[in-house]
């Protein structure tokens, strides 16, 4: 027998007989007091190999199988900045125990719960001893234990260390625990920026093979960014230099855009995890005398039950206000831009034919998009402030709350937020949902969130009909799209999936000020792709639907290619109050992009930048033109959605995505139309 098979049979043999218990926790959870009620007198005091420190083993028997506990030095995180966190990291890596015993002390929940999220991080098999559990009751601490478990994934048993409560349950789960063979991590979500950056580093790592055995490459990248030198000590090798440029990169991207280095990012977002994990699970009825930081504070008010979500309402209110207000004007310089780029192009251009193309096709079709560039720029502005602030994870959580209530998984909120901005990332972040069938759900009713694109749509009509009102009615269409997203995900829930719900935790991160450049850069980077698509698909659909309103060449407009389209469709338009055949093309160029409603309209109507508004006063009248909106938010997404649904599920969901939004797009312009003419409205 080989030397290896021999240390195989060995270790076996060993974990036949021998179960190791680390103990981990804070200093004064009651580590000392476990370990003294487990073991009794078998145990012997050492030091740890190297250092002065003192290691305490002991042994016991439960149920016929031999236990040897660790008892490990007290500490609040496994960073490297002192012997004791180094000490309880590596026994936890090198001396693989089969359970480390997490000592939590319970009426200190929060504070002791960031090393617990750490030790799931790094993958160790975790049993959580809730310990003073006596205390935490007689400040009046409710915890949800049950719940407690399920958001960690682990076992919660509650104890009393010093009167031996709760030992024996303890010791069940640990047999139950050291059964499992496959490490779990937890992960926590560190933020768009520093994910990527994690990403990036982890890519590195592994391609070198970097990763020092027993370690997780995310959870080597995340301390590699929190500049834990211990790691890249280990991590011996001619690449080094390659990582640590990596790692320099990643800092300063990250220190540039969010105005803080990675560490205390990271931290941050790891004390948001628990400050969230307490929030869903602990009630503490009495509020006795407690320092709250500035972030309690503010979520004292935001966060409140009856305030919250009135509060979440106005921000978003504010938000279309300030896009509007500030973003409207601007318009017009813009368009003003447009029109003087056309008369040149006219002017240049001798060929009657080429200058209609150019002119009306290429420069109005784009221009027409571009023109709404401040107001999508200014949502996209005020939505990465208040993302980077911390409000927007607030947000989640309020309506995680509202959404639970609605048989909705509450984590779907995040991938619909996203939607206000682009359905296509929200479609993407769906991938955060665990659970298939709350994926679907999620990725189904995405598209009834009103994103950027519809935007160009609405200003334009309610320029042209609610002059007086363009906030309140812009924002009456984004609220009808959250109504009807809740609404279908209720059904499709009920008539497809009948799901039990998984517990996750709600992140919230401290405030922050965001910095003015990180804001900045994150506005561009999805207002980019808007200006992208205007000079892609835009212009290619703005191409093609002149050549169709062309052909066959010397027609009038209404028998031209397009207008032959539209006249077929037109008809199914008719009960929603705008059945001509003008608006059925501009639907269905809609279908590319949605802006390119504005740009098709424009072409149809022969009119300028100028004339559009006039135009569509004479051919709709405020409620088709409400209807008309309904229609343009609800009814299929545009391609690239179409794909982006494609990739993340397959053909038949797709097909049924595009089919009932076909449906309830019409069914709801339908009763907008005909109930509004019922009471009397024109
Ligand atoms: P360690 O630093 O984690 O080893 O904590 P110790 O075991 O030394 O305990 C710290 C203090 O808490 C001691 O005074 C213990 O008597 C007390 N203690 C430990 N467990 C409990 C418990 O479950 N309830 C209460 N009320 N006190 C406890
Ligand atoms: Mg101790």
């Amino acid at each position: 027998m080989s030397a290896a098979a021999i240390g195989v049979l060995k270790k076996e043999v060993k974990k036949e007989k021998e179960i190791v218990v680390a103990l981990a926790g804070n200093p004064n959870s009651g580590k000392t007091s476990l370990f003294n009620e487990l073991t009794g007198a078998r145990q012997h005091v050492g030091n740890w190999p190297g250092v002065t420190v003192e290691k305490k083993e002991g042994f016991l028997v439960h149920e016929g199988q031999k236990i040897r506990v660790v008892d490990l030095p007290g500490t609040y995180s496994l960073g490297a900045y002192s012997e004791d966190e180094v000490i309880a990291r590596n026994f936890i890596i090198k001396g693989t125990p089969d359970v480390v015993v997490n000592v939590v002390d319970a009426s200190n929940l929060e504070r002791n719960l960031y090393l617990t999220v750490q030790l799931l991080e790094m993958g160790a098999n975790v049993v959580v001893a809730l310990n003073m559990f006596d205390e935490a009751q007689a400040k009046n601490i409710e915890i949800d234990v049950r719940k407690l478990s399920q958001l960690l994934g682990v076992p919660v048993v509650p104890t009393v260390a010093i009167r031996g409560q709760g030992v024996r349950e303890l010791l069940a789960s640990v047999l139950q625990v050291s059964q499992k063979k496959e490490p779990s991590y937890l992960r926590i979500n560190y933020g768009q920026e520093v994910e990527e950056e994690i990403a990036k580093v982890e890519a590195i790592i592994k391609k070198k093979s970097l990763v020092p055995r027993g370690y997780s490459p995310r959870w080597v990248a995340i301390k590699l960014l929190e500049n834990d030198e211990l790691i890249l000590k280990e991590s011996r090798s001619r690449s080094i230099r390659e990582v640590i440029a990596q790692i320099d990169k990643s800092k300063k991207r990250i220190f540039e855009i969010l105005g803080d280095d990675p560490e205390s990012i990271i931290a941050d977002r790891r004390y948001g995890f628990t400050y969230g994990l307490v929030r869903e699970t602990v009630t503490k009825r009495s509020t006795t005398e407690e320092r709250l930081s500035l972030s309690d504070k503010i979520d004292l008010v935001v966060t409140n039950r009856y305030l919250g979500i009135p509060i979440f309402f106005f921000a978003l209110w504010a938000v279309f206000q300030f896009t509007f207000t500030v973003g409207d004007p601007l318009i017009e310089y813009i368009e003003a831009f447009f029109e003087w780029l056309g008369g040149v192009a006219s002017a240049l251009i001798a060929d009657k034919m080429l200058a209609s193309l150019v002119v009306d096709g290429i420069i109005g079709g784009v221009g027409s998009v571009l023109s709404f560039i401040p107001p999508i720029f200014l949502l996209f502005l005020a939505i990465s402030f208040l993302e980077d602030s911390g409000y927007m994870a607030r947000a989640a959580y309020i309506m995680d709350k509202v959404m639970h209530t609605l048989g909705l998984h509450g984590k779907s909120f995040i991938p619909l937020l996203v939607g206000f901005g682009c359905n296509v990332p929200a479609v993407m972040a769906t991938r955060t949902l665990e659970n298939k069938k709350d994926r679907i759900i999620t990725i189904l009713i995405v598209p009834l969130m009103s994103c950027t694109a519809r935007l160009p749509v609405y200003v334009l009509f309610v320029s042209a009909f609610f002059k007086q009102h363009q906030g309140l009615v812009i924002f009456s269409l984004y609220l009808m799209g959250i109504a009807l997203a809740v609404l279908m995900g209720m059904l499709f829930k009920n008539l497809f999936f009948k799901k039990e719900d998984a517990p996750f935790v709600m992140e919230l991160p401290p405030y922050r000020l965001p910095t003015l450049k990180g804001t900045l850069i994150h506005m561009w980077e999805r207002g980019y792709s808007f200006i992208r698509k205007a000079g892609t698909v835009i212009l290619a659909a703005s191409v093609s639907i002149w050549f169709l309103s062309h052909l066959p060449p010397g027609v009038p407009l209404e028998e031209s290619v397009i207008g032959r389209l539209g006249q077929l469709l037109a008809p199914i338009y008719t009960p929603c109050g705008f059945g001509t055949w003008e608006a059925a093309v501009a639907l269905f160029f809609g279908i590319l992009a949605k802006e390119a409603v504005v740009g098709t309209l424009g072409v149809v109507y022969s009119v300028g930048e100028e004339g559009l508004a006039t135009a569509i006063q004479q051919h709709f009248t405020p409620l088709s033109a409400y209807s008309f909106m309904a229609m343009t938010l609800l009814y299929i997404p545009c391609v690239a959605v179409i794909g982006a649904i494609k990739r993340e599920t397959d053909w038949k969901w797709t097909s049924f995505a595009i089919a009932y939004t076909l449906a309830l797009g019409w069914v709801v312009a339908f009763l907008i139309f005909q109930i509004g003419r019922l009471v009397g409205l024109s």
